[in-house]
């Protein structure tokens, strides 16, 4: 339902929770951010409820690291509960994902993942998109590659961030369909992406807006977008007014 990541010089938890934040006016039933330091790792952070359980949760142990994502749930597949909370895990726990729409093919690349021995741990279709990640990972050794293979096997309309621990610089965003939209706001060696602007307007002004069927690849220092098949593309920066 909410989607926001960022990498840069900032304490990520604070960043996507902020952004988590401004978003609570769409609704949701649970809510989760993963942050990653060299040093902490991957920190998973999910809570049923409103937004001030997960803080409660991040204040008793806050995690670290300048990149991270965070998502609000609006459940559609799988009850309301803390397993089925995104981010999602591959199954290395090594890549996070979070997604806002409806993967409809779903029990079928479920199916198929599950005969390859795969277990899951929640009722979500935002899992077998972890899983599916992480399957072509073990064979491409990249994540925007293994990002690419496995979103062209998803039907239905849906926007998707994926992050990988062996790639600490990069945060993949793509938009497939117009289940839902992805911002990428463009900031001084920091970037941000979000479901919403709302989002991130406290810090860039300064946004790209994804098409049906491009991801982004977002670093620190730099945006590239492609269409889903590596096709490069260029999409205007949008400037939005400062409020007086
Ligand atoms: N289909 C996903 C789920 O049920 C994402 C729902 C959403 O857009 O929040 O978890």
């Amino acid at each position: 339902c909410g989607i926001v990541g960022y990498i840069g010089g900032r304490e990520a938890t604070e960043v996507v929770l902020n952004g988590l934040q401004r978003l609570e006016y769409r609704g949701y039933d649970s809510a989760g951010i993963a942050i990653y330091h060299p040093d902490a790792g991957l920190q998973l952070r999910r809570s049923v409820g409103k937004l001030i359980n997960l803080q409660q949760r991040v204040q008793a142990d806050p995690p670290r690291g300048r990149v991270g994502i965070g998502h609000t749930r609006w459940a559609t597949h799988g009850g309301v509960t803390e397993q089925n909370a995104h981010p999602h895990r591959d199954a290395s726990g090594t890549i996070v994902v979070i997604q806002n729409g409806i993967v409809e093919n779903y029990l079928s690349l479920k199916g198929r993942l599950i005969e390859l021995g795969y277990q899951f741990e929640s009722q979500t279709d935002t899992e077998v998109i972890a899983k599916l990640i992480g399957h072509y990972y073990q064979e491409q050794r990249d994540l925007v590659a293994a990002t690419r293979q496995a979103l062209q096997e998803l039907r239905g309309g849906n926007a998707v961030v994926a992050f990988c621990i062996h790639e600490p610089d990069t945060l993949v965003a793509a938009r497939l369909g117009n289940a839902g939209g992805i911002a990428i706001g463009l900031g001084d060696n920091e970037q941000f992406i979000a479901s919403d602007i709302p989002a991130i307007l406290d810090y860039t002004r300064n946004l790209i807006f994804l098409e049906d069927h491009d991801i982004a690849v977002v670093r620190r220092d730099e945006v590239t977008i492609t269409r889903l098949d590596g096709t490069p593309v260029t999409r205007a920066v949008h400037s939005i007014a400062w409020d007086p």
